[in-house]
C-alpha cells in the first residue's frame, strides 16, 4: 500500500488516509517486513546500525525511518517508527513523535517555548500536567501559566497576554469533571493571538475525536491509557501537521532522549490495533451505566458527555464521534459514603489511571487530584463524594450489579 500518494497540492498523503479507522490502525506502519514477510513489526533491539559508508545509512527507503535511515536507536528505531506512522495516520496528522510517557510528550511540547513566554491552559487539566507546569516549568524556565475555564469566553479572552502567549493547552473532555470545550472556537482564538494550540486527546482517543481536523496544531496522548489499552505500557505521543513543529519535536526527542523502548513501542502498536473495537465496547457499557446511575436514588448527579443532561451535550455531539467511557458522578452523602462505595466494589478495581479493558473506580479528591490545591478542587467541583469511573469492556450486567451493590453499601454507611 506504500509509497505515499501525491496529492494535487503536491503534498504527500499517507496511503492509508482514505481507509476506515480499523484498517489504518491495523496496517499503517505495519506492512509485512520487506526482508522476511513477517506480518507484525519486529521488536528491534539494536542500539546502533551499520552504515553503508561513513554518513550513508541503511533504511533510508523504509517509510518507518521517515527517509532518514537508521544510525542510533535514540535517534530512530524501526519499531518506534512503525508506531509513529500508525499514530499519525489514525490521528489524521502527517507526523507523530513518540515519548517514554504522556508527561515526556508534554515536556517536549514545553521545550518549544522560550523563557518569558506564557501559556493559557484549561483549569481542570490532568493533575500531573498541572503539577509539572506549576512546580517544574514555572520555577525552572520562568514560563508563566494562566489556568482558565475555556467555557467562560470573557475569562478566556482576558487570559491571553498579547505578544507573550505562545501556547494554548486544552483537554476536552476534562478530568475529572468531563467539561467539554469548543476545539474549533479555541483554534480560531489561538490563531488570532499567534499561539500554538495543543489538545490533550487522551480521554477520547483518536477513535472518538480528531482535534487536528478541528484546527488544533498538535495533539498529545498519554499512550498509557486507551491506546495501550491493557494497563501494561507507559507511553506518550504528539501528532501534528506542521512540518516546522515536527522538525523541532524530532530534534527535542533526540536531544532530550525521553524515547519509548522498542518493546514499549511494540506494545503500544499492539494495543492500537484493537482501539476501535475496545472503544466501541467500552462506550456502549458507559452509556448504559451512565443512564442507570442517573436514575439511581443513591447518586446525586452524573456527568457523562453522552447524556442529554450533560451541560455541553450538544457540543459533544458536534465535535466528537462518540462519548467515550469515562463517567464522573457524585455519591449521595459525604466522604464516608463515597469511601464505602469504593471499598465495596469487586469488579471495578479501586485504582488510578484509566482507559484499559478492566473497569476502574477512584476518588479524585483523595487519589488522582490530591496534589491539586484544596481551594482549586472546590472551584472545579472536585468534592469528597465525587467518583470517577473508567468503564472497561467486561460484561455489562456484572458491572451494573457491582455498582448497585456498592451504592447500597454506601447508602447504609454511617459516619
Ligand atoms: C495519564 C494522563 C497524562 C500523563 O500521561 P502519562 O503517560 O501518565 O505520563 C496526560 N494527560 C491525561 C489526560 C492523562 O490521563
Amino acid at each position: 500500500m506504500y509509497p505515499p500518494r501525491q496529492m494535487s497540492d503536491g503534498k504527500k498523503k499517507e496511503a492509508y488516509s482514505d481507509r476506515g479507522f480499523g484498517t489504518i490502525a491495523i496496517h499503517a506502519g505495519q506492512e509485512p517486513d520487506p526482508g522476511t514477510g513477517a506480518v507484525v513489526p519486529a521488536i528491534s533491539l539494536a542500539t546502533t546500525f551499520s552504515q553503508v559508508s561513513p554518513g550513508v545509512k541503511h533504511g533510508t527507503d523504509l517509510p518507518n525511518s521517515f527517509g532518514k535511515g537508521f544510525e542510533y536507536s535514540r535517534t530512530g528505531n524501526p519499531t518506534r517508527g512503525a508506531f509513529e506512522r500508525a499514530m499519525a495516520a489514525v490521528e489524521h496528522g502527517q507526523f507523530a513523535v513518540s515519548f517514554a510517557s504522556g508527561l515526556a510528550a508534554t515536556s517536549a511540547i514545553v521545550h518549544l517555548l522560550e523563557t518569558g513566554q506564557h501559556v493559557v491552559i484549561v483549569d481542570d487539566v490532568y493533575g500531573g500536567t498541572q503539577r509539572y507546569f506549576r512546580m517544574v516549568v514555572k520555577p525552572t524556565y520562568d514560563i508563566d501559566f494562566t489556568f482558565v475555564d475555556f467555557n467562560d469566553p470573557s475569562a478566556l479572552d482576558a487570559a491571553f497576554q498579547p505578544g507573550r502567549t505562545r501556547l494554548v493547552w486544552l483537554e476536552t473532555p476534562t478530568n475529572p469533571t468531563l467539561k467539554v470545550s469548543d476545539v474549533a472556537a479555541t483554534a480560531a482564538l489561538a490563531k488570532k493571538h499567534g499561539a500554538l494550540f495543543v489538545v490533550d486527546n487522551t480521554f477520547l482517543s483518536p477513535y472518538f475525536q480528531n482535534p487536528l481536523d478541528l484546527g488544533a496544531d498538535m495533539v498529545v496522548h498519554s499512550v498509557t491509557k486507551y491506546i495501550g489499552g491493557h494497563s501494561d505500557v507507559v507511553g506518550g505521543v504528539v501528532v501534528t501537521n506542521l512540518p516546522k513543529v515536527h522538525e523541532k519535536l524530532r530534534f527535542i526527542q533526540n536531544s532530550v532522549g525521553a524515547v519509548p523502548s522498542p518493546f514499549d513501542a511494540y506494545m503500544a502498536l499492539r494495543g492500537l490495533k484493537t482501539l476501535h473495537v475496545r472503544m466501541e465496547a467500552a462506550a456502549r457499557n458507559a452509556l448504559a451505566i451512565a443512564r442507570h446511575l442517573e436514575q439511581h436514588a443513591g447518586v446525586a448527579r452524573v456527568l457523562y458527555p453522552g447524556l442529554p443532561s450533560h451541560p455541553q451535550y450538544a457540543l459533544a455531539q458536534k465535535q466528537q464521534h462518540g462519548s467515550g467511557a469515562m463517567i464522573t458522578f457524585y455519591v449521595r452523602g459525604a466522604l464516608h459514603n463515597a469511601r464505602r462505595f469504593l471499598e465495596t466494589l469487586q469488579v471495578f478495581i479501586l485504582a488510578e489511571s484509566l482507559g484499559a479493558v478492566e473497569s476502574l473506580a477512584e476518588s479524585p479528591a483523595i487519589m488522582t487530584h490530591a496534589s491539586v490545591p484544596a481551594e482549586v478542587r472546590r472551584t472545579l467541583g472536585i468534592d469528597d463524594t465525587l467518583v470517577r469511573l473508567s468503564v472497561g469492556i467486561e460484561s455489562l450486567p456484572d458491572l451494573i450489579e457491582d455498582l448497585d451493590r456498592a451504592l447500597e453499601a454506601a447508602g447504609a454507611a454511617t459516619a
